[in-house]
């Protein structure tokens, strides 16, 4: 790979920083142009400041942002200066853009850590520029945007990256038949992370996305499911089997809606973790992230108390109140996801109102059957459901899968101008949880934020 030489590092750190300032200016943040044009003046320019720090990559379907999230938060809390990309690129030239615009004239960075958010089918692309210390994969499902290539081509994408970048310690969740599959064969260093025994409830098992066993191409079985294709899964035909976590949730005790605490053991240490944000995901999300602090060999006793106070990432539990009325803004884009979210909005035993929100543009994948494979029904018959609205683009389509899903008419709304949305939610009186999807939550928000006084996501 061609280091970009002094010249043209100045010119491509220049032109990025200087087009970003105007974009600002007019109002316009969260693009890749500057990344677009320093890459034209010097191809490999995210090399530069990249050679200088250490990085942790964070990939996957569900919880990129929020572990992202964790680890620059106990990163900062533990006293290291850590840049953390807040406009959500997760390209190439995005995270071109963001990174070169928080260095000096010439690509020195200001911080030493960074963690990147990195898209699946762009870590290939990115990995040989910035050679991270650690490559976290969350898990694999199949995601509505993918929906054509599915998880095992997902799975060959992210290979793909981690075969150029060998010295990268591999952070993989053990209980995920997939992304678990990714340590297998390779000269990397491989931490796994994962749950040792089921949690209770968490909606039905979908092993739709849980692939075939590596090794003999058979069928998995589980001695415990955690949700989805996620637990202990084993190969009766060849012996194949999910491999012991290093950084092993042992029990779980108290969960809310603020947050969660298990219990964690790692090199042998067992110690009580609080996590500030709630649902059994996220006590993965936190696994991971202790992953990629033991990746980067920091102290884990440290780290534990920094998640005890983690904000919620954009969009993901991020809590509002609007009048009286508390909402909370789950993101929502696959079936995974969605039945997570549910199980978890169904867990609390007092009356709430949902916001279903549906669109079909290019950041959220044009087809949207995966509503076929969701689990609404799980939301719909619940009993302490009150009004369910919904809105979107894709408004009508959802509304007929809801009264499929058993869902009572009188209770449901279909609403067409998010102004009228949040004026009708101004007068509700209980607990209401935005369920939307990519676009649809920018939508939203940005007709929130002048009640809730919620800013621009690039401020
Ligand atoms: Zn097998």
């Amino acid at each position: 790979m061609k280091k970009p030489n002094k010249i043209q590092t100045i010119l491509s750190v220049a032109s990025c920083k200087l087009i970003r300032a105007v974009l600002r200016k007019t109002g316009r943040g969260g693009t890749a142009l500057p990344g677009t044009v320093a890459m034209k003046i010097s191809k490999n320019i995210l090399s530069v400041p990249a050679g200088d720090m250490e990085i942790v990559v964070v990939t996957g379907t569900n919880g990129k942002t929020t572990t992202c999230n964790m680890i620059e938060h106990v990163l900062t809390e533990a006293g290291h200066d850590c840049h953390r990309d807040k406009s959500g690129a997760n390209l190439l030239h995005g995270i071109t853009s963001d990174l070169l615009c928080d260095t000096n004239w010439l690509g020195k960075p200001r911080n030493h850590y960074a963690v990147l958010e990195v898209d699946e089918a762009a870590l290939k692309q990115v990995v040989p520029l910035i050679r991270p210390r650690a490559i976290v994969v969350t898990n694999l499902f199949t995601d509505q945007a993918d929906r054509f290539g599915g998880v095992e081509n997902t799975l060959r994408e992210i290979r793909k990256g981690i075969k150029r970048s060998p010295e990268s310690v591999l952070v993989l969740n053990a209980d995920d038949t997939q992304s678990s599959s990714l340590g297998l064969g390779v000269p990397n260093k491989v931490i796994r992370f994962g749950l040792e025994e089921s949690v209770g409830e968490q909606g039905k098992v979908d092993l739709f996305d849980a692939g075939k066993c590596p090794k003999c191409g058979g069928d998995y079985e589980y001695d415990y499911h955690i949700y989805a294709h996620l637990g202990g899964f084993r190969c009766p035909k060849c012996g194949y089997r999910r491999e012991k976590p290093d950084v092993a949730v042992t029990s779980i005790g108290r969960m809310d809606t603020n947050g969660s605490t298990f219990q964690l053991s790692t090199d042998g240490v067992s110690q009580e973790v609080y996590v500030s944000l709630p649902a059994v995901y996220n006590v993965y999300n936190a696994a991971a992230c202790i992953g990629a602090i033991k990746a980067m060999g920091l102290p884990v006793p440290e780290a534990v108390q920094g998640l005890a106070n983690v904000r919620s990432a954009f969009g993901r539990m991020e809590t509002f109140s609007l009048g009286e009325n508390i909402l909370q803004m789950i993101l929502v884009k696959n079936p995974a996801g969605c039945n997570q979210a549910f199980t978890y909005v169904t867990s609390f035993k007092d009356k709430f109102n949902a916001v279903l929100c549906l669109n079909n543009r290019t950041g959220d994948g044009h087809d949207i059957s995966w509503i076929e494979n969701t689990d609404y029904e799980k939301l719909c018959t619940d009993p302490y459901l009150q009004k369910l609205y919904v809105c979107g683009d894709k408004k009508e389509a959802l509304f007929d899968r809801l009264k499929r899903a058993g869902a009572d008419e009188s209770r449901m709304e279909l609403v067409t101008e998010y102004d009228k949305l949040v004026e009708k939610l101004e007068k509700e009186t209980c607990t209401t949880f935005l369920l939307p999807n990519y676009t649809a939550m920018m939508e939203l928000r940005a007709a929130l934020s002048p009640k809730t006084g919620s800013r621009d996501f690039w401020e």
